[in-house]
């Protein structure tokens, strides 16, 4: 098998190539409006009457017409919330007291705040020298959105401002995107299960647990199979049952140690390679991908073993495939960019995520490095929240300097 090492741009181009190309509409489900939280919208939910309905006065005060303001006006009544206005429409000289959230009544064309009002004797003055416009403090009918308009488009996750979007089109059951299935396998000879006696020289399979987590925060359903050792036998079951997944992830075995089996195993089974490696640090040794499987082809990733490493690999990668397959539009990594709260040496020749601090206030946002014995320091990479980008080939990073950082 020929080696493919490319940049981290490149690695990420051919990702979200094949993410946005490849990975087709799923299953719809339809589940209750709280149930669907967090859920990718599978279809677009549609305005089911104008927003505002009607002309929405934004203020508690006085309805009136903007041209009057200036004289004393006749209070000719009051109207709340919920309330609509069943007398005459305004005429001139006259006002009506009205609460945030009513209908402005008819004749009216603006709304003054309560606060820039005095009423004595039936009769209400604006403040000297206030004027109004016509339309002020009133949000007309439709303004926000017309009947039969989408409000949310499908390929969206449902959070707390969709949610509140989709109660106010009087949506009770929403159409949700069937998440997709995504088998963990962990590779190494080494590794025990947490429920398993563990000599010294073993090591916890942690990397399962976190690549679930991380599953399940991107919106997929993660299946752990058992540990697969490092022999071929061992591989190939594994592989042949964690292909019919929705997506496969397999951590270990893809460096160049004797029993690194996994690409060798992935090529029996006739797997098409897309790169065989990053040039990232850590995660160097990456591998992407996919295999025939019975409902087609099934995308894969090799991860490195180092728990780090395949958890920068996962953020970097994993989450814009799994993004797609769960039916999400927006699935690129997002970076934000922070001052470096202290110098850190350069001279990488790759790019480097290492485990960070972001930490943000009115003075900006700061990213501190977090120290670390490198990328099996899984207790480090808890300290941070993030990974702080340093691009290959410079040699100093002054603190100060306003550099990337991958959320997670
Ligand atoms: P490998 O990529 O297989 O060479 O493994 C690199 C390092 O990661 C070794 O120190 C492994 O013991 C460790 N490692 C591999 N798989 C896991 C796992 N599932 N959980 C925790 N550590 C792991
Ligand atoms: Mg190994």
């Amino acid at each position: 098998m020929s080696e493919r090492v490319l940049t981290f741009g490149q690695a990420l181009e051919e990702v979200l190539a094949h993410a946005q190309s490849s990975v087709v509409a799923r299953r719809v489900e339809t589940v209750a409006l709280l149930e669907g939280a967090g859920r990718v919208l599978g279809a677009a939910v549609v305005a089911d009457r104008d927003q505002p309905p009607f002309n929405r006065a934004t203020r508690d005060g006085f309805a009136l017409r903007a041209g009057d303001v200036g004289e004393p006006l006749r209070v000719v009544g009051s109207l709340r919330a919920g309330e609509r206005w069943l007398g005459a429409a305004l005429a001139k000289g006259e006002a009506i007291e009205i609460m945030t959230g009513a209908p402005l009544p008819a004749g009216a064309d603006a709304v003054v705040m309560v606060e820039h009002t005095m009423v004595a004797d039936g009769l209400l003055q604006v403040e000297a020298g206030r004027t109004l416009r016509e339309g002020e403090n009133v949000v007309p009918r439709g303004a926000e959105t017309r009947t039969g308009n989408v409000v949310l488009p499908a390929g969206r996750v449902l959070g707390a401002a969709e949610m509140g979007v989709a109660a106010s089109c009087s949506v009770s059951q929403v159409q949700v995107f069937a998440q997709p299935k995504v088998a963990i396998v962990a590779t190494g000879d080494e590794l025990v299960e947490l429920d398993e006696p563990m000599s010294e020289v073993q090591i916890r399979n942690s990397n399962s647990y976190a690549l679930a987590a991380l599953v399940k925060a991107a919106g997929g359903v993660g299946e752990r199979l058992a540990i697969a050792r490092d022999t071929l036998g061992e591989l190939r079951a594994q592989v042949a049952e964690g292909r019919e997944a929705d997506l496969l992830l397999l951590t270990g075995g893809v460096s160049m140690g004797k029993y690194d089996l996994v690409e060798q195993v992935l090529g029996e089974f006739r797997a098409e390679f897309y790169f065989t490696g990053a040039l990232i640090q850590p995660g160097k040794p990456v591998v992407f991908g996919r295999l025939p499987s019975e409902k087609g082809w099934t995308y894969f990733f090799g991860l490195p073993g180092n728990p780090v490493s395949a958890q920068v690999c996962f953020h970097l990668f994993v989450s814009p495939m799994l993004r797609a397959l769960a039916g999400r539009t927006e699935i690129a990594p997002v970076f934000v960019e922070a001052r470096l709260a202290e110098e850190v040496k350069g001279g990488a020749r790759m790019t480097r995520f290492l485990p960070a601090e972001l930490s943000g206030g009115w003075d900006g946002v700061k990213v501190s490095v977090v120290g670390w014995q490198g990328s099996g320091d899984v207790v480090a990479n808890a300290r941070g929240n993030g990974y702080v980008v340093l691009p290959a080939g410079v040699e100093d990073f002054p603190a100060g300097l306003t550099v990337r950082v991958l959320l997670r």
